[in-house]
């Protein structure tokens, strides 16, 4: 990491705040893994540790200096390199407690039932990624703008799943120097999973926008490219050492496994200084888990009720010991855990217990690692069982304080830990029965074959330490550095690629179908402008619709916000199908018209409010344009704070007149409520083209950047294919993919005239066509 800083985001930072009685703010550090592991290398590349402090730290109010009798890792992370993100109340209840444990924690650990999926908690989720994002910007552009030095931003986790895409696109604007790293410490699950997220497309292409994607085992790494390649189109190549290569919009993302550890050799050092705290009179099966309902606790302590059961030996002789650590409190769901747990404990107690013992110990709290390790060092079974576990570093740990006898190690295979530690006993967690015979086995097994387990287990969990996982991540990033060199490459969403389009339409486009193409035209086939009026389609889109006009079983039709007539003389391209006025009006190519009905003195209302609006509401540069029966008012050219109030007199013009408010860019437009959209009108373009079963006879294209194209989109989902032009990767829209811009338009159309030129053969005969209607265009 020679000239690089390490600028690591995670959810919370590396050390909780505490008030003192005088009203001053100390630190108190964390003692996880990753914080040993990471802070060294944050302070030695004098780099950054940006996150969330915590409700303690009030707005404005500076990270204090550890204390000098701090001995923790983070003890020399001075404050100027901390960037406290600070949350609301709000913000935090609904991408914390919301999106992020109830909706993306169940989803990600294939536990879809448990998931709840509400906008509010996604919205809350993007803002808090903004305010992580703009945070990490901000410490780019003083360090890394035009800058040698490279930043490394580190993004950790499930919290932080979009801020790679803010981070890319500022950061290719800007010139900053960095590379984008993310580190996922759950499971990554199958494509099945992540495509019941409303927003998976967000997700998946944000992950996209890093260099670097790391996940625990090969097995997330797999789910995750097969993601890629089914939810996105990529192309996926296998790298060096079972990493991956996806790429993306002209961008290579590497992919690789990078289980994370524990700090090995202080867990066996706290294990030789601990207390006995067990007395050795029964046998002890020790269960350390936050109360969670992925833990698989219910399972656990059923399947030992059997073993009590089937092995009546054990009363009176043998433990389980479960520390179960409260955890998402906030949560209903962790919430009724706790409640169906004390219960579960309470039967299975009242069922076995005797005068001088009972079957289950349950600590409902936390212990300190000190203590920790003791009864990891001195119990005989570690029961670690979970449903689905990203790792499990309770597995590793009770590995690494084996240093008096062996003991025996009960793992899930449904843990990332379980995938490496193939010396432990392997149990499905849903099979009872299984678990419990599991059990009686590892209570009996002879010492000669505990001890070759656990020694095999500890020399391997030895040297792969979290010491190993952070070298691990540096040599990725070297190479990675050497191979692509410091520039930051734009976004994804800055660059479409021929490969992009086969990759999600090479399959639709199908032989024996005729194509349709339904395009919008301002925003689409023309760039914006800031009066309507200024637009005009680009030679080279003309020139690509000219051709596609011509090509065989291609139907083009133009459906636009404008009325029919503007749009027809803006585009000018003769033998196709124009739509106006969001439908309302249809010619198709042989001339013949649709125009939708409306009632009777629906002109004269609307003029009236045309005139209304065009005597109180055209200042400051606001025009009002008379499309028919609809009136679209706009404002781009009004100053920014002059907007609010004039907007607000506009819509209550509108309503009052008793017509619907629609919006587009710098635009209001007042709507008779007709019942017809886009989305009507392409269905009635495509059953007039093709008959009603047009479905079976062609493959429909969509493309729109407005709202109310999102009507088309809607009503074409699964009939169609649609594409929605947009700035942002991270907006809401019924379009099966987002484009950046009216460039990327020409590009698709071009990908299309490729496509279907190549597959239908078709001869000069065309060209010498497409030449003819040039001229014709021309005249
Ligand atoms: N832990 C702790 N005190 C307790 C129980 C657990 O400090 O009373 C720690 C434990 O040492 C481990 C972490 O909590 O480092 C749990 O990590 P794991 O990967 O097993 O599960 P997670 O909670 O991250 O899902």
């Amino acid at each position: 990491m020679n000239s690089s800083n390490l600028i690591v985001i995670s959810n919370r930072l590396p050390f909780t705040l505490k008030r003192g009685p005088d009203g001053s703010l100390c630190r108190v550090p964390a003692a996880g893994g990753l914080v040993t592991a990471v802070a060294p290398v944050v302070i030695e590349t004098n780099g950054t540790w940006i996150g969330w402090a915590g409700p303690g730290l009030s707005e404005g109010e500076l990270i204090p200096e550890s204390l000098p009798s701090d001995r923790s890792p983070t003890a020399g992370l001075k404050s100027g390199q901390i960037r406290p993100v600070n949350l609301t109340d709000w913000e935090f209840q609904m991408y914390y407690n919301g999106c992020c444990n109830a909706t993306l924690w169940p989803l990600f650990h294939s536990m879809p039932d448990k998931a709840i999926f509400n906008q509010t908690y996604w919205l809350a989720y993007k803002t808090v990624n903004q305010k992580f994002a703009q945070a990490t910007l901000n410490d780019l552009r003083k360090n890394h703008s035009n800058s040698d030095t490279v930043g490394i931003v580190w993004i950790q986790d499930y919290h932080l799943l979009l801020a790679a895409t803010i981070i890319r696109q500022a950061a290719s604007a800007e010139n900053l120097n960095c590379k984008i790293c993310f580190f996922l410490h759950i499971p990554f699950p199958t494509w099945d999973m992540v495509k019941i997220l409303p927003w998976n497309r967000e997700v998946i292409q944000a992950l996209l926008d890093c260099d670097l994607v790391g996940f625990h085992v090969d097995d997330y790494c797999l789910n995750f490219v097969d993601c890629c390649r089914r939810g996105l189109g990529c192309k996926v190549e296998p790298g060096t050492k079972g990493t991956y290569r996806v790429n993306k919009g002209g961008r290579c993302i590497r992919v690789m496994p990078h289980p994370i550890s524990i700090p090995f050799s202080r867990f066996e050092d706290l294990a030789d200084k601990a207390e006995q705290t067990l007395c050795s009179d029964t046998q002890v099966i020790l269960g350390v888990d936050r109360l969670d309902y992925t833990k698989g606790l219910v399972n656990r302590f059923k399947a030992f009720e059997i073993l009590l059961s089937t092995h009546p030996e054990y009363i009176n002789n043998v433990v389980l010991l479960q520390v179960a650590v409260p955890s998402r409190t906030d949560v209903q769901e962790y919430q009724e855990l706790k409640d169906m747990m004390d219960q579960l404990v309470g039967r299975i107690n009242g069922k076995f217990s005797t005068a001088y013992w009972s079957p289950i110990r349950y600590i409902y709290g936390s212990l300190s690692h000190s203590q920790l390790a003791g009864i990891y060092r001195d119990s005989d079974v570690g029961l670690i069982t979970p449903l689905r576990d990203g790792m499990n570093l309770v597995a590793k740990e009770f590995v690494a304080c084996r240093t008096r006898k062996p003991g025996v190690l009960i793992l899930s295979p449904f843990a990332g830990a379980g995938e490496m530690m193939k010396e432990a006993l392997l149990v499905n967690p849903y099979e009872l029965e299984t678990v419990a015979e599991t059990i009686h086995r590892a209570l009996q097994m002879p010492e000669n074959e505990r001890e070759a387990r656990m020694n095999a287990l500890r020399s391997k969990e030895r040297v792969n330490n979290v010491e190993q996982w952070m070298a691990k991540f540096i040599q990725a990033i070297s190479e990675l550095i050497q191979e692509d060199g410091k520039e930051i490459s734009p976004s994804d969403s800055l660059l479409v690629q021929a490969e992009d389009f086969q990759g999600c339409l090479g399959d639709f486009i199908e032989d024996g179908f005729s194509l349709a193409l339904l395009l919008d035209f301002d925003g689409t086939l023309s760039p914006l402008v800031s009066n309507p009026k200024d637009a005009a389609l680009p030679s080279a889109t003309k020139d690509i619709l000219v051709r596609l006009s011509q090509l065989p079983n291609v139907f083009i039709g133009i459906v636009s916000g404008r009325g029919v007539e503007d749009v027809m003389s803006k585009v000018g391209i003769p033998g196709i199908t124009y739509a106006g006025n969001h439908g309302l009006n249809i010619i198709h190519p042989d001339q013949s018209t649709y125009n939708h009905p409306i009632p009777e003195n629906l002109e004269e209302r609307t003029q009236t409010l045309l005139r209304q609006i065009e005597k109180e509401c055209c200042v400051f540069g606001a025009t009002v344009e008379n499309k028919g029966v609809i009136v679209t008012w706009h404002y781009r050219n009004v100053p920014t704070e002059k907007r609010e109030p004039l907007i607000s007199k506009v819509k209550n013009m509108v309503t009052k007149a008793g017509f619907k408010i629609g919006t587009a860019h710098c635009a209001l437009e007042s709507k008779p409520d007709l019942g017809w959209d886009k989305g009507k009108a392409s269905m009635l373009i495509l059953k007039n083209a093709f008959g009603k079963d047009w479905p079976q006879k062609v493959r429909v294209i969509y493309v729109g950047d407005d709202v109310t194209d999102e009507d088309a989109m809607r009503d074409l989902k699964g009939l169609g294919f649609s594409f929605k032009i947009s700035s942002s990767t991270l907006s809401m829209t019924n379009a099966d993919r987002i484009l950046p811009g009216t460039d990327s338009v020409v590009k698709l159309l071009e990908w299309v005239e490729h496509t279907v030129v190549k597959r239908s053969g078709v001869d000069t005969e065309i060209e010498l066509r497409v030449e003819q209607v040039q001229r014709e265009v021309e005249i």
